[in-house]
């Protein structure tokens, strides 16, 4: 699978100069595989995670093992979406998985509004897909999960039948982990994306086989859900704005970029890895399938509020 994007900057010299030594690198590594990002068995072990570890005030069907192995098998469904078979929607779901934060920082505040963001891209003269919608797919995908959810109360507070509603909501659980999954790999938050582009003064790979080495084949061959749930959070609604919410948490995740390289360097993603390689990558995976457990909680929570009355104040 290949990820293209370039970078053209137009905000300063300074930065038009990095753009192109950017561009240079980048436009090298859209050659390079990349972009399942945990690859298929991360995916999921964080939506299996995730599903089993929700608390008791969830609906038994969200929580029951039909609905698990639903959710589990939906963990790497975009990733299904990348086929030349299906041409035009690889295309458009591409950027759905990454963004490049230090790109999307250049443009201010990150907007909650997708058509907010895109604006400013094109106002930069840049293209989104070459920055990433990360954080816009993630929380329109829980928005959905969250409207199933209010559905589902208002069918069951009914007397009416609630399995018709009961598998979208599966449906939207299982996406939106693919998102919250791809969120918790650092490589998936930067413009070092596969390879370290730029400076380079710690010598850190430039080979564009690191994304795939660590996301896939590492966590493929090493990684298990026994040490990646013992690293999983106690569950927790999440407070405040929801975008604001995933955004910090992406935040959170982009600290961990430069110690990818560092691991990678020690020899932490070639065959059974070190055990801090080991360690990480479990801490990584189990902070995915937490913050997905807790966005999912917080969708049921909030569903159970009235909505807003969309003509007040008018
Ligand atoms: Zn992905």
């Amino acid at each position: 699978m290949f990820r293209q994007k370039w970078a053209g900057h137009t905000f300063s010299r300074r930065a038009f100069r990095l753009a192109l030594a950017w561009a240079f690198s980048i436009g090298v590594a859209c050659h390079a595989p990349s972009a399942h990002a945990w690859g298929n068995d991360g995916h999921r072990i964080i939506n299996r995670l995730a599903a089993s570890a929700l608390p008791a005030d969830v609906p038994a069907f969200l929580r029951s093992e039909a609905a698990i192995s639903e959710i589990e098998y939906l963990g790497p469904e975009p990733d299904r979406w990348r086929s030349p078979a299906e041409a035009e929607l690889s295309t458009a779901q591409a950027p759905e998985h990454f963004i490049d934060l230090e790109l999307a920082d250049k443009l201010g505040p990150l907007p909650h509004n997708r058509f907010d963001f895109l604006a400013a891209v094109y106002a930069a003269g840049e293209r989104p897909e070459k920055i990433g919608l990360q954080p816009w797919q993630t929380d329109e995908v829980w928005e959905r999960l969250k409207s199933a959810m209010r559905d589902y109360r208002e069918l069951k507070a009914a007397g009416k039948d609630t399995q018709p509603v009961e598998q979208a909501i599966i449906f939207y659980a299982g996406w939106l982990g693919h998102y919250v999954g791809d969120g918790s790999q650092p490589l998936h938050t930067t413009v070092e994306y596969n390879g370290w582009a730029g400076p380079n003064p710690h010598g850190y790979t430039t080979s564009h086989q690191i994304h795939y080495e660590f996301e896939s084949e590492f966590v493929s061959a090493n990684i298990h859900v026994a040490e990646v749930q013992a690293d999983v959070t106690p569950v927790q609604a999440i407070e405040g704005d929801m975008f604001d919410a995933y955004v910090a948490y992406l935040r959170r995740t982009a600290t961990y970029v430069e110690e990818v390289y560092q691991l990678d360097k020690a020899g932490g993603f070639a065959g059974a890895g070190t055990a801090a390689s080991r360690a990480f990558t479990a801490a990584r995976l189990a902070a995915g399938a937490s913050m997905l457990r807790d966005m999912i909680y917080t969708a049921w929570r909030e569903s159970a509020q009235p909505v807003p009355d969309r003509y007040a104040g008018q």
